[in-house]
């Protein structure tokens, strides 16, 4: 599958995007996973509306995961980042980019 390939570097282009400007992958999205309140309290008669019946997870003790699915990549020539979707992305050379990180400055011999 083309996402395990991907490596930091690797020039790309955006399929949804209406230009050919060719694109960096600097890694995959990472988003923090869905967490739930664990439930301490044991006590069968209890209705658990206390705050005291529940551990609160607090989201900044856990680790963001990486989700594949959407990737990070920086524009060739420029400095924004971009997040999308890692499906739209195609894999270019670097003979086909242009220093300004257009593709096809020059007539192209072939499609990409
Ligand atoms: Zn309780
Ligand atoms: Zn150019």
């Amino acid at each position: 599958m083309l996402t395990k390939e991907m490596k930091r570097g690797d020039l790309f282009t955006v399929s949804s995007w209406r230009e050919k400007i060719a694109v960096k992958w600097l890694r995959f999205s990472l988003e923090y996973p869905e967490y739930e309140d664990l439930l301490i309290c044991e006590d069968d008669s209890c209705d658990h509306t206390s705050e005291i019946c529940w551990l609160i997870t607090d989201v900044r003790d856990q680790e963001p995961v990486e989700n594949a699915t959407y990737s990070i990549v920086r524009m060739v020539g420029d400095d924004r980042f971009h997040e999308v979707e890692t499906a739209d992305l195609i894999p270019v050379n670097y003979e086909q980019v242009c220093s300004c990180g257009q593709i096809g400055c020059w007539p192209a011999e072939e499609e990409i």
